[in-house]
This record gives structure tokens, sequence and C-alpha cells, in this order.
């Protein structure tokens, strides 16, 4: 691409030291599936719907982690048509977003979750969640927030919803300059 506005984090000349990236995401809880947050199979008579595992909290990581580096986004990576994602684990998305960073000369600094969900409670599992998700981004635990809120007011009561931020930093040249 020629407009300079869309300079990849691989090709523009001048890299920032920190970028921040925001994800959201949410699904449908539907009867007899096992719920995934956060990669932890958390105990409750519905799961998440959808393509994939419904990990409504790695999906938000994700597209956080790819659009801090400006890559495109989940769906668009892992499209819900194609059939090779049917009942995938969302720890592969997950991993390729963060092979996406690494190629882009970034790591992860921390990130901070919002969850918000009215059934089960998350706070009997959110050290086990919390513990997961800092293994899977390579940081210390007291580098992975998480917040769990009941939907109050919004009628989501069958619905789960995570927003995260997170914020790279910068530790190498890009893969491709490093190439050269
Ligand atoms: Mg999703």
């Amino acid at each position: 691409m020629t407009n300079k506005n869309f300079d990849s984090p691989l090709t523009a000349p001048k890299r920032p030291a920190t970028r921040i990236g925001y994800g959201f995401d949410s699904h449908e809880f539907h009867p007899g599936i096992p719920l995934k947050i956060g990669g932890i199979t958390v105990p409750h008579e519905k799961g998440l719907g959808g393509h994939s595992d419904g990990d409504v909290l790695l999906h938000a990581i994700t597209d956080a982690l790819l659009g801090a580096i400006a890559a495109p986004d989940i769906g668009a990576l892992f499209p819900p048509s194609d059939p090779k994602w049917k009942g995938a684990d969302s720890v592969v998305f997950l991993r390729e977003a963060l092979q996406r960073v690494s190629d882009a000369g970034y790591a992860v600094a921390n990130m901070d979750a919002s969850l918000i969900l009215a059934k089960p409670k998350i706070g009997p599992h959110a050290a086990a969640i919390r513990s997961q998700v800092a293994q899977l981004l390579g940081v210390p635990g007291d580098c992975v927030g998480l917040k769990a809120k009941t939907p109050e007011g919004l009628n989501l009561e069958n619905t789960a919803v995570a927003h995260v931020v997170v914020l790279l930093e910068k530790i190498a040249p890009p893969k491709r300059a490093r190439k050269k």
C-alpha cells in the first residue's frame, strides 16, 4: 500500500516505543457446551456459542494484539465461514496474533480486561484465568488485569462480553528488517 498512513509496523520508518491495542467481543450462551474463558473451562450449565470454542476473552485479547500492530482483525484472519475453524481452540488465534506481534518487533507489556456477564460468578475462577492468560502471553501474572461485572441495565442476561486493552513495547527491529 502506498498511502503512508497505512504503513505496517514491519515497514513504517518510524516505530513507536509503545503501541496500545483494544479488542471487544461478545458471544451468546447456549446450553450443553463447555464454557471457555481465557483458556480455562469454567463449570457452568451453558457455554458460549460461536464458530470456534467461543472463548470471548481470548478473542478480545487476540483482536487487541492485532489492533496494536494495525494487523487484520480476528475475523479477517480466521473467517467464521471457513469450516477449518469450527470448534477451534481459540489459543490458536492468540498464538498467531502473538507471532505477528513478535515479528513486528514488539512484546506484551501488560493487558487489562473487563468481562461483562450475569452468570457464572467469575471471582472464584479469576486467579486461574489470569494465570492461564499470563502464561499464554508470556508475561507475569501481575501484568494481567481482570475485572468481572454484571450487565446491570444492559439487557444482556444471556450474553458474555469482553473488552481488552493491551500495551506493547518495542523490543527489536521488525523481522523483515532483521533478515536484511
Ligand atoms: Mg468471538
